[in-house]
C-alpha cells in the first residue's frame, strides 16, 4: 500500500490553536500515535510560533526576548510525530467533518496559501480567549492589550518610546504615568515587571528614575488578586506599594479617554499608558460555529467528557466552559486548566480511537502563582495540602515555584533532556546579554 493510501485510511485528529492546551496535546498525542503511523495528529495555528501566554508580561517588559523562547510550529511537529498547518480557523462543516481555514497572507498582504478544507475524524478547538472590555468606552481606541505575543511587543515598544521621550525631554525629565486597568494576576504580574524595567532602564543610563514613573493599578473588586485567598492580597498590595505602585480598589472605569481614566464615582486617573487587562472572552466566531451552544462570553459548552453538543468536536482551555464538578461557574481561564485538559485528552482519545468508554474529566486544583517582577513571586498550593486548604508560599521561594511552571510547561513540549538544555542556555545566554531587550 502506498504511503499516502496508508495516511488516508489513518483517523484523523485536528488540534485547533498551538497554546498552553493545544500544542501539549499535539506534542503527547504525535509521540503516541503520530510518530507510530496509528493516527493522523494534525495541529492548525495562524502563527507560525507558540510562546507561552503567561510569559507575555515579561515579553512587554523587554525581560523575555521571544526570538529565543518561541517554538517554531513546523519543527516541532517534525520532530514529535504530528503535522502541522498554518492559517486560521474561519467555518466549521459538521456534516461533511471539515474546517476550513482562512488564506495566509504576508506582511505586505500577498497570498501564501489559498483558503484551503481539512478533515477530521476528531476536532479539538483550543483557540484560547482575548480581552473582554465589557463594552466599555474608549478602550479599543485607547487602551494597550496583553492577550497576543504581537500585543507585548507593541506595548514594549511604548514604554521604551515613553522612557526614552520623558528622559530627552528639553525641559528636563518627565513624569510618566502608566494605568492597568484590572487587579487579577496579569495585571499585578505586568505592574511588578513594568517596576523592574524602569529601575534596569535608569541603571543602563535613562534619565527617567523609578521617582519619575507613576503607575497605579485599577480594580473594580475591594482587592486585588480577588479570586486568590486574602493573605496573598494583602502580601501582593504591600509589595507593590513598596514600589509606590498605587492600587486603586473598588474602581470602577466608566470610560477611557487619550490622557486619562474616568471612573464611576467621577474620579480621573491621568494617564499616558492605560493597559486593559481586566478580563477575558471566548473570540466571537465560536458563536456561529454550525449551531454548537456557547455562553454569554462565546465559551463553547462542554460536558465532564469536554465534548461540545457534538461528540466529534471537543474543546479545551479559555474557549470551553467546562463545568467545575462542583455544578457551579465554569473552570477559570488558566494554563493550569488548559494543561490539565490537555494531559486528560492525550490519555483519552487514543481510548475513544480504540471504541472503549470514556471516563470523565476531573479537574484537580494546584493552588496558584503570582510573579511580583524578578526575585519574588506570592501563591498557594493547593496541591500540597489539598483543595481545600492552602498553603501560602511567598518571596524567592515562590518565585523559584513559579519558574519552575515554565520549565514544566517546556518538559511537557520538549521532553525533560531538551527542557534541561534549554535551562543551561538561558543561564549561559543570562550572563552574556543584558537582562533586558532595549531595541
Ligand atoms: C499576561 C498573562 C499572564 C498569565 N499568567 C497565568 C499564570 O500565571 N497562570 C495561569 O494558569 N494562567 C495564566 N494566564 C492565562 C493562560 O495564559 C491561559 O489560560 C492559557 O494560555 C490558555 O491556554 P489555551 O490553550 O486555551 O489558549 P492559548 O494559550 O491562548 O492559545 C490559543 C492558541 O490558539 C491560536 N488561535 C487563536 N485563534 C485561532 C484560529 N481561529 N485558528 C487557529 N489558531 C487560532 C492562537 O494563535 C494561540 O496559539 C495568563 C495570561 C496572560 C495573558
Amino acid at each position: 500500500m502506498s504511503q499516502l493510501a496508508r495516511k488516508e485510511q489513518q483517523p484523523c485528529i485536528v488540534i485547533v490553536g498551538g497554546g498552553a492546551g493545544g500544542l501539549e496535546l499535539a506534542t503527547r498525542l504525535g509521540r503516541q500515535l503520530g510518530a507510530g503511523r496509528q493516527a493522523r495528529i494534525v495541529l492548525v495555528d495562524g502563527s507560525p510560533t507558540h510562546i507561552w501566554k503567561p510569559l507575555l508580561h515579561e515579553v512587554a517588559t523587554g525581560a523575555l526576548n521571544t526570538g529565543e523562547d518561541e517554538v517554531n510550529y513546523f519543527a516541532h511537529a517534525y520532530r514529535n510525530g504530528y503535522e502541522f498547518e498554518l492559517g486560521y480557523m474561519q467555518t466549521l462543516d459538521r456534516q461533511q467533518r471539515r474546517i476550513r481555514l482562512a488564506p495566509v497572507c504576508d506582511e505586505q498582504g500577498e497570498q501564501l496559501a489559498p483558503e484551503r478544507d481539512i478533515g477530521y475524524d476528531w476536532l479539538v478547538l483550543a483557540v484560547g480567549a482575548e480581552a473582554n472590555d465589557f463594552g466599555t468606552p474608549g478602550v479599543r481606541e485607547h487602551c494597550l492589550f496583553l492577550n497576543t505575543p504581537a500585543d507585548a511587543e507593541r506595548l514594549r515598544k511604548q514604554l521604551l518610546a515613553l522612557t526614552f521621550r520623558a528622559s530627552a525631554h528639553p525641559d528636563g525629565v518627565q513624569p510618566v504615568r502608566v494605568s492597568i486597568v484590572g487587579g487579577g494576576a496579569t495585571g499585578v504580574e505586568l505592574a511588578a515587571e513594568m517596576h523592574h524595567t524602569v529601575c534596569e532602564l535608569h541603571h543602563y543610563g535613562a534619565r527617567l528614575s523609578p521617582a519619575d514613573f507613576s503607575l497605579s493599578i485599577i480594580e473594580g473588586a475591594s482587592r486585588i488578586l480577588a479570586t486568590a485567598p486574602e493573605a496573598l492580597s494583602h502580601y501582593a498590595t504591600e509589595e507593590l506599594q513598596k514600589r509606590n505602585i498605587g492600587v486603586l480598589a473598588n474602581s470602577l472605569v466608566q470610560r477611557v479617554s487619550a490622557d486619562a481614566i474616568e471612573l464611576a464615582d467621577g474620579r480621573r486617573v491621568a494617564s499616558d499608558l492605560c493597559v486593559w487587562a481586566a478580563g477575558v472572552k471566548a473570540p466571537a466566531w465560536l458563536a456561529a460555529l454550525d449551531g454548537l451552544p456557547v455562553n454569554k462570553v462565546n465559551q463553547l459548552a462542554v460536558d465532564t467528557r469536554l465534548q461540545t453538543a457534538d461528540s466529534r468536536v471537543l474543546a479545551i482551555g479559555d474557549c470551553a466552559a467546562a463545568p467545575d464538578g462542583e455544578g457551579g461557574r465554569p473552570l477559570a481561564a488558566t494554563a493550569q486548566v488548559a494543561h490539565q485538559q490537555a494531559r486528560y485528552l492525550a490519555r483519552e482519545l487514543p481510548r475513544r480511537l480504540r471504541g472503549e468508554s470514556s471516563l470523565p474529566f476531573v479537574f484537580k486544583p494546584q493552588g496558584m502563582m503570582v510573579s511580583l517582577g524578578k526575585n519574588k513571586a506570592v501563591g498557594s498550593l493547593a496541591a500540597v495540602v489539598g483543595p481545600k486548604r492552602n498553603y501560602h508560599v511567598e518571596g524567592r521561594s515562590a518565585k523559584l515555584i513559579y519558574v519552575s511552571l515554565y520549565r514544566m510547561h517546556q518538559a511537557a513540549v520538549h521532553g525533560w533532556l531538551l527542557a534541561a538544555l534549554l535551562f543551561i542556555g538561558d543561564k549561559l545566554r543570562g550572563v552574556a546579554r543584558p537582562t533586558l531587550k532595549l531595541h
